[in-house]
């Protein structure tokens, strides 16, 4: 028996698996990573951490089935995009800047007006959390430390492949986020880095997500139980693998992630999207592109309500479920807005806040569970409305967001249209990630036919809506679309 390895590292946790040719899954891990926030919209991770999370799987399957980590032929990897991680001398990093950092504001301003027409070559505009701003921010305010990077990598996973082989490389997924790549050729603009003077000597080489970034070396082996020689593969950013993980491979199959973060996304042939605010990224199969409307406010959101609300014992996750299903649909007149991120779609407002309003004498806690939940889908309804073409029929809902069935249940009623969670929901991301493996290794021809063989027979929970809810939500969802315009005026931009 043979199998690969294959990883996701998401913004809370590294997860990983092992699959044999058959695709039966073993050996799932996950240990949970840490982000530490600034006053001044700085949001890091410590990528020595992404390390010890991964020497920590490794040794786990060591001690529990080592015959099964020898038997690992290939390495692959899936990882939270957008960061910028600068790569020292020595082969560390010491802090990742991620995607959700806000710091590089008035670099972006700078780049806009600059580059008016960038997203003609990168397929996007231009934000504060785009990797270009927050490079040139780095020139400005920690000149040694970019001036002595040997290089950046811009997907958490890159860190983790650097480290195994020494190899600095990303994938266009990812690149694509970077405003730093011709999303028309797949590689790496001259033009943009001219202009903005980046050394073209310090960016990765970029990789199609199924090739070969390095061997496992002799060292590497001994510290990680992985095999001399074993091919690590340059993988995929998160959206590319979770959008392959959620089967979507044709054109306008929509589906919606719930993870820390969210997104509403679907295949496209177009180059670019015109609504501003909607990113379009490669995809992993050459020639394709995903259009992808992002949420800051998701899973995070949640985890906070869960946190805050829940009972702080044993299984808070299963005790917040309780206390939102106690209230009933449309939670006693409590209205939430979800924004305690800042919100990047349908509203592009880092200053943005969130609120509870709707509150008098008789709200119980249970309605500000239930609020929260709410609140959360009513944003899923705006971003999904405010793509462009008219989404219909059934929709595939991913992510470990899928966990809390009350929240789609409410989803699926709020959404007025059948959902389905694939079974394990939250392994679609590492399982569409493996995809890559299954192609270097001749196990599959292409991505369709992983799809069609791994992806598309896994079963999947439907949730159809509530009819008798109907009502109560259209008239929840007025009033939740009126509530980002009138508090507007009360935040600090
Ligand atoms: P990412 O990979 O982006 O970090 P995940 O796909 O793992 O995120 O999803 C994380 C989210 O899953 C959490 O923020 C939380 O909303 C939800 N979640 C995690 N565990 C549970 C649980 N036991 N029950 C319900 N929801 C959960």
């Amino acid at each position: 028996m043979t199998y690969i390895a294959a990883f996701d590292l998401g913004t809370s946790a590294l997860k990983g698996i092992l699959l044999d040719r058959q695709g039966h899954r073993t050996s799932e891990q996950s240990l949970e990573i840490e982000t530490n926030y600034g006053p001044n919209g700085e949001v890091e991770q410590q990528p020595e951490q992404w390390w010890q999370a991964l020497q920590t799987i490794l040794s786990i399957w060591q001690s529990t089935t080592p015959e099964r980590v020898k038997a690992i032929r290939t390495v692959t990897f899936s990882g939270q995009m957008e960061d910028v991680i600068p790569l020292d001398s020595s082969g560390t990093a010491s802090t990742a800047i991620l995607y959700s950092d806000t710091r590089a504001d008035q670099e972006a301003r700078f780049i806009q007006s600059k580059k008016p027409f960038l997203s003609n070559i990168t397929g996007n505009s231009i934000r504060s959390s785009t990797p270009l701003a927050k490079l040139l921010w780095m020139k400005k305010h920690q000149p040694s430390p970019y001036q002595y990077a040997k290089a950046f990598v811009f997907s958490a996973k890159d860190y983790l492949i650097y480290k195994l082989t020494n190899e600095a490389v990303t994938d266009p997924v990812t690149a694509a986020t970077s405003g730093l790549m011709d999303l028309h050729e797949r590689r790496w603009s001259e033009e943009l880095l001219s202009d903005f003077s980046i050394d073209v000597n310090k960016m990765p080489r970029l990789l199609e997500p199924e090739q070969e970034a390095g061997k496992i070396t002799d060292k590497v082996s001994q510290w990680t139980g992985f095999s001399v020689d074993t091919p690590v593969l340059c993988g995929s950013g998160d959206a590319g693998a979770a959008t392959l993980g959620a089967g979507a491979l044709h054109e306008g199959d929509l589906y919606l992630y719930l993870g820390t973060t969210g997104w509403a996304a679907a295949p496209t042939e177009k180059s670019a999207n015109k609504i501003d605010g909607v990113f379009t990224l490669s995809h992993l199969p050459e020639g394709t592109n995903i259009s992808i409307a992002p949420l800051l406010n998701a899973g995070n959101v949640h985890q906070w309500a869960v946190h805050t609300w829940g009972d702080q014992t044993k299984s808070p996750y299963a005790n917040f479920e309780k206390l939102a299903a106690a209230s009933p649909a449309g939670a006693n007149g409590v209205l939430f807005l979800p924004y305690l991120h800042g919100e990047r779609f349908p509203v592009m407002d880092p200053e943005a806040t969130g609120a509870f309003v709707g509150l008098h004498p008789a709200v119980q806690k249970s309605d500000f569970a239930r609020a929260v939940v709410e609140g959360l889908c009513f944003s899923c309804c705006q971003v999904i409305e405010s793509l462009s073409e008219k989404h219909e029929g059934i929709m595939t809902v991913i992510g470990g967001g899928t966990r809390s069935r009350v929240w789609t249940q409410t989803l699926a009623t709020i959404l007025n249209r059948t959902i389905r969670v694939p079974n394990e929901s939250e392994y679609s991301t590492v399982l569409g990630a493996a995809s890559t493996a299954f192609i270097s290794m001749g196990w599959v021809e292409d991505y369709a036919e992983f799809t069609e063989k791994y992806i598309d027979p896994q079963g999947a929970e439907v949730f159809t809506p509530a009819q008798e809810n109907q009502e109560t939500y259209r008239s929840q969802y007025e009033r939740y679309l009126k509530l980002y315009p009138s508090l507007q005026g009360t935040y600090n931009n």
